[in-house]
């Protein structure tokens, strides 16, 4: 019997079949560059919408702004036609040349300006000049200055009247102007009334950024910071210039271009620009209806940069977050699935380990029967014979109790080996030994004493009774018939007998049987002598 092996389970890792040809190390890369893009993605995505959210609430507020700018000076419509009908002025222009009448003009005019709240109330003679202001006493007096350039004009000479957004050349303020043609009673023309009203700049607090009114030029005139006022958005044009300078439109008060950067042109027209020292903004411009200006919404872009940046931010934490706890479930289930095979693999060893103890113990059993046992006959060998002989005679001495032995020998059997073969005699052995365990009781001990020799001990027996039991054994050797090649074989026995005696030793005895059953061989055989010392 072979013991079985306690294999050795193999435990190792197991990593994805991916795993094993990119090296760990890529991992954290991976995790990077898949954050950095999240990041980037993230942040344009929040960009694109925050700056569209602005550019949203934007447009309402620039059209907001043109109808707030223009509301105060359309109050004043009707003051020209006023002014074209009034007699004192009609008489001025008819005679501009009578200081009383002109000095009565402008008295007029500049009573007029206090009632109405107008900024400034003029009249033109038919050329252009004008001869009569509200402002005639002031150092800037429009009184002979030549308007006839201005379309305010020029138009209501043409068509009547007109409406006219522009810088004052003389004032240098923003203005709306409004004239109507004064015709004497034969049609001819007298001149034009002019009626000028100043545009400052609506309340835009809540609009989130700068506004700023530029000119055709690119000069903002209007502005919601004052130290952005009357600067160019870009150097000005070799054109731009030259009419500023020739109209003297801002003079003294134009300074240096703002230092404007402008960036990205979003679809809807909209410019990212850099303003230099101030940051980043979002310019939404839309043209003032009537007019050659701009009006420019600046929204400052770090708060949308700031919200880019946060959900950036967010997005590769998350990319993160994600790859951290894919890696620790990954982590985790390599650790269970391992636990699983070393349980498994306990398990096994455990269960190898069972099975060798009972094969071991099987074999333990088998050997000791073997160590004990004659393997032909299956009854006891020599030696344990010799074991329990030298316990059962201590007991039987100890408690005065009898104990007979008994040497039983095959009669001539050499001649049954030489007769019927080795087999035979096997046969005849093996039938005998089962004859003397079944003529013996429990407690009895019968044993191979060695080739066709046996021995029987029988405590609590007297010698009386150990002669009848030899006696019975001789009947049924006399009556036992062993089948060989066809026939039968009868094989006898001769059993020599001895009983203890108090103190003898185990040599002793059984030298007593050995010669008492040599007796038997030399009385004839198929017989059974008792010692003779210890004879019934
Ligand atoms: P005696 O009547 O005087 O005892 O004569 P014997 O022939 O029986 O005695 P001997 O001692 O001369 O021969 C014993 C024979 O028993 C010799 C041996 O070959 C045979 N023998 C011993 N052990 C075995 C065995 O296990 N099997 C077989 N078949 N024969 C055995
Ligand atoms: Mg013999
Ligand atoms: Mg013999």
């Amino acid at each position: 019997m072979s013991l079985p092996a306690l294999s050795a389970v193999p435990v190792h890792s197991r990593l994805p079949a991916w795993m094993g040809k990119a090296p760990l190390v890529l991992v954290p890369a991976f995790v990077l560059l898949a954050a950095t893009l999240a990041a980037l993605g993230a942040y344009s995505l929040t960009w694109e919408r925050q700056v569209a959210r602005l550019e949203r609430a934007a447009i309402p507020r620039l059209e907001r702004f043109a109808i707030q700018l223009f509301a105060p000076p359309r109050r004043y419509t009707y003051l020209p036609h006023l002014l074209a009908n009034d007699r004192t002025l009609r008489n001025a222009l008819a005679q501009p040349h009578k200081p009383g009448l002109v000095h009565d003009a402008n008295l007029h005019l500049a009573r007029m300006r206090a009632s109405t709240g107008a900024t400034e109330l003029y009249v033109l003679d038919s050329g252009g000049t004008a001869i009569a202001a509200s402002n005639w006493r002031d150092p800037i007096s429009f009184v002979g200055v030549n308007y006839a350039y201005r379309p305010y004009y020029s138009r209501a000479v043409a068509e009547g009247g007109a409406h006219f957004y522009a810088m004052g050349t003389t004032s240098h303020r923003p203005g709306f102007f409004l004239s109507q043609q004064v015709k004497a009673a034969d049609g001819a023309l007298l001149g034009v009334a002019v009626v000028k009203a100043d545009l400052t700049m609506p309340e835009v607090h809540d609009y989130g950024g700068e506004v700023l009114v530029t000119d055709a030029g690119g000069v903002a005139f209007l502005s919601s910071r004052e130290d952005w006022q009357y600067r160019p958005l870009a150097a000005l044009s070799a054109r731009a210039g030259a009419s500023v300078a020739r109209t003297r439109q801002y003079d003294g008060v134009l300074r240096a271009p703002l230092d404007v950067h402008t960036g990205r042109t979003l679809d809807s027209g909209a410019t990212i620009v850099d303003i230099g020292g101030h940051g980043s903004y979002l310019m939404v411009r839309r043209p003032v209806p009537e007019t050659d200006w701009h009006v420019n919404l600046l929204l400052p872009l770090d708060e949308v940069k700031g919200t880019a940046l946060g959900a950036a931010l967010l997005a590769a934490a998350a990319i993160a977050l994600a790859a951290l706890s894919l890696l620790y479930l990954w982590q985790f289930r390599l650790r269970q699935a391992e636990r699983e095979r070393s349980r498994a693999a306990l398990e096994e060893a455990h269960a190898a380990l069972a099975r060798q103890h009972e094969t071991l113990t099987a074999l333990s059993e088998e050997l000791r029967v073997q160590s004990s046992t004659d393997s032909l006959t299956g009854l006891f060998n020599r030696r344990y014979f010799m074991d329990s002989l030298e316990r059962l005679l201590d007991t039987a001495q100890r408690h005065g109790e009898p104990l007979a032995l008994m040497l039983v020998d095959a009669d001539h059997f050499k001649r049954v080996n030489d007769e019927h073969g080795h087999p035979a005699g096997d046969e005849v052995l093996r039938r005998l030994g089962a004859m003397l365990l079944e003529e013996t009781r429990d407690g009895d001990v019968a044993a191979r004493y060695g080739g066709e020799e046996f021995i029987v001990a029988l405590p609590r027996t007297d010698a009386p009774a150990a002669l009848a039991v030899a006696g019975r054994m001789l009947a049924r050797m006399r009556a036992m018939r062993v089948p060989v090649d066809g026939g039968t074989l009868t094989v006898t026995v001769s059993i020599g007998l001895a009983a203890a005696r108090p103190g003898e030793a185990v040599a002793e005895i059984i030298r007593r049987a050995d010669a008492a059953l040599y007796e038997a061989k030399r009385g004839g055989r198929d017989q059974a002598v008792f010692d003779a010392a210890t004879a019934p």
